[in-house]
């Protein structure tokens, strides 16, 4: 199908895209990679009467470290994040994570702004971004606000930003010994489960784990209980194991579509749960 006629723009700055937003009083969308919005648009789900391009803002893209935290600007596309040394040496978790999204041409245009203000029930950003602990920095008419993770993915294709706010940046405390997995749909690549795992350890035993969980409910989350079953643990296999065993039992909404009923998807969120566990297990130092 083709989208409703609609009027381009393209924003020069962070400030000049939220004047540009704010003068369609409600009628304008932003738009970066345009991976999620125009498939909505085609299909007449979305029907911005003004698109406001941030795709080329200056500084808006980049993976820096700063104060021993990482900070990519919202606009920087998912191959770049894949391929970062920077990612891939302190925190590799990440990089696989967006090796694994959709296909080269996805992954030349989309953005990790886009992606975690799309909030796709099946998108993988949001379980590394939860189990990174990450925050999320951006700016509105009534200036910046950072949200964690943990408050940002509130249900269905619904996030804590508002309208007329912009994603600039993600920021998180890089950990070496995490690692994501996902059982993904064979054509498109979206998470029919996706596990994000991160682990501390000290002397062989588990300090604490942070596990974030995409693809299997409305919205991607924590599974709080397998943390806390492998808080005190020996770092081995079998505290994996035997964690792993709940994970997802206490979710009710589990997702049930062509591509996997509710029963399957709670199996693989068991499974997908070990195997991110023991990939972060692997890589503690
Ligand atoms: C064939 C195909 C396969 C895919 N496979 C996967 C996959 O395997 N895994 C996966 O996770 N994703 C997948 N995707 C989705 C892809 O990652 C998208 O690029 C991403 O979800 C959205 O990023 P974008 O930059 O394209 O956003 P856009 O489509 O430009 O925008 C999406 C939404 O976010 C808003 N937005 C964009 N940037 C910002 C910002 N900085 N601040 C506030 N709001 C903003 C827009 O207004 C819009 O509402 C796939 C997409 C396609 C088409």
């Amino acid at each position: 199908m083709i989208s409703m006629p609609f009027e381009y723009s393209r924003a020069t700055s962070l400030d000049d895209a939220l004047a540009k937003l704010a003068a369609t009083g409600g009628d304008g969308k932003l738009i970066a990679g345009g991976h999620s919005l125009v498939p909505l648009m085609k299909l007449r789900l979305s029907e911005p009467k003004i698109l406001i391009d941030i795709a080329r803002i200056p500084g808006l893209s980049g993976i820096r470290e700063k104060d021993g935290r990482i900070e990519i600007g919202a606009g920087t596309v998912h191959h770049d994040v894949a391929a970062s040394a920077l990612l891939r040496r302190v925190c590799p978790a990440l990089a696989e994570c967006a090796a694994q999204i959709g296909d080269p041409q996805v992954r030349n245009r989309g953005t990790l702004g886009g992606s975690l203000a799309h909030a796709d029930p099946s998108a993988d950003y949001p379980a590394v971004a939860l189990a990174l602990d990450a925050e999320i920095h951006m700016k509105g008419a009534k200036g910046w606000r950072a949200v964690k993770a943990s408050d940002f993915f509130q249900g269905l294709f619904t996030v804590n930003l508002a309208a007329d706010e912009i994603i600039s940046a993600v920021t998180f405390a890089p950990v070496k010994s995490a690692a994501y997995a996902k059982l993904h749909q064979r054509a498109s690549h979206f998470a029919i489960v996706g596990v994000a795992a991160a682990l501390e350890v000290k002397n062989h035993v588990i300090q604490s784990a942070r596990i974030g969980l995409t693809g299997a409910s409305s919205h991607a989350t924590r599974l709080t209980g397998v943390e806390q079953a492998l808080e005190g643990k020996p770092a081995s296999a079998q505290s994996i194991d035997a964690a792993a065993r709940h994970a997802g039992a206490h979710l009710e909404d589990i997702n049930a579509d062509i591509h996997a009923s509710a029963e399957y998807r709670r199996a693989m969120i068991q499974v997908f749960t070990q195997r991110a566990l023991k990939g972060a297990l692997a890589r503690v130092g």
